[in-house]
């Protein structure tokens, strides 16, 4: 089995009906970058920069993060790099930078927030990114966004910073592709009119699912209310994903769901061609998109988005599983 999964790693992820998916990484740390080459990952459709941030005992300056981006997107080069800015708050903090205690963390103070009031912060990561980006294939791409305006924000800081490095004469790569994610249920609702802002959409399914259900990602006594398949969840990416494709935009899907070969197969019956999992979850993914057909998927996901229950939603995927065997 084992043997089998590691043959896989130099096959195209391509159904049956020849429909090619993108399976690339979630990473976090530069030692991250030989596992996901060893699954066969091509690119990273998730850098999650706060965990150099977060190994560190003081925020990292300009030319630390110049390096450790740099070195990433060499490490992936020719394929593309999805580098997110930092996403901390919630669940996760900065031993060097104390944030008050809230009674709802995730629904507080974190990621974008931090980063559109901490611009001070801020500016020094896209420099960083800005400055790495001629080394390889980067995009850039803005967590928890809830509406159109704290895009018209980021845009204007990236301008800046972009000008100011200019002025020093520092080489930045052209059209960088900037993108956010969609994780929040105001940016599903909105999503047609987030698309026109941004090049691409990534749909981050630990979050979606979380705010969807008003259920804590991390907290057990919640654990049946944070459920994949309630109609809710799907449905939430089913419209994020007619939206992107309707504006000819790519869409992703970079959340655990992703890792879930049933759900992956249901995600491209969906109309997602591209997915960004844990690398280890990839062979198996992909072993899983080589058995099916696209037109099967999408019947499947047709099916499923027509039933009224995550119970038998649940049901209908796993009979359907066994079948294609
Ligand atoms: C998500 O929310 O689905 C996601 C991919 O980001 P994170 O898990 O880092 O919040
Ligand atoms: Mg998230």
């Amino acid at each position: 089995k084992r043997r089998e999964l590691e043959e896989l790693r130099n096959l195209p992820a391509v159904t049956l009906d020849g429909v090619e998916v993108a399976l690339k990484a979630n990473i976090g740390l530069v030692s991250d970058i030989p596992i996901a080459l060893t699954n066969g990952a091509e690119g990273v459709g998730l850098y999650r920069t706060e965990f150099p941030y977060m190994t560190r005992s003081a925020f990292p300056t300009r030319s630390e993060q110049f390096t450790l981006y740099r070195k990433v997107l060499e490490g992936f080069a020719p394929h593309t790099v999805t580098i997110r800015t930092l996403d901390i708050g919630g669940d996760k903090t900065l031993p060097y930078f104390p944030m008050a205690q809230e009674d709802n963390p995730f629904m507080g103070w974190r990621s974008i927030r931090v980063s559109l009031e901490r611009e001070d912060i801020f500016r020094v990561q896209l420099a960083g990114i800005l400055m790495a980006s001629p080394y390889g294939e980067a995009r850039i791409m803005f967590p928890m966004v809830s509406s159109i305006g704290e895009i018209w924000q980021i845009r204007k800081i990236l301008d800046e910073v972009r000008e100011e490095l200019e002025r020093e004469g520092q080489p930045i790569a052209p059209g960088i592709s900037f993108g956010i994610m969609v994780e929040l249920p105001a940016a599903v609702q909105t999503a047609h009119i987030l698309i026109n802002e941004v090049d691409f959409f990534s749909i981050g399914t630990n979050d979606l699912i979380q705010y969807t259900m008003a259920a804590d990602r991390n907290n057990p006594k919640v654990r049946k209310y944070y459920d994949p398949y309630q109609p809710a969840v799907l449905h939430s990416i089913k419209r994020v994903v007619d939206v992107a494709l309707a504006a000819g935009k790519p869409v992703s899907v970079c959340g655990e769901m992703a890792a879930d070969p049933v759900m992956a197969v249901l995600l491209l019956g969906m109309g997602i061609r591209e997915l960004s999992l844990s690398a280890p979850s990839i062979p198996v993914v992909k072993q899983a998109i080589r058995s099916v057909k696209a037109g099967t998927a999408r019947e499947m996901a047709d099916h499923a988005l027509s039933l009224v229950s995550a119970g038998a939603i649940r049901t209908y995927l796993a009979e359907a599983q066994s079948s294609l065997g």
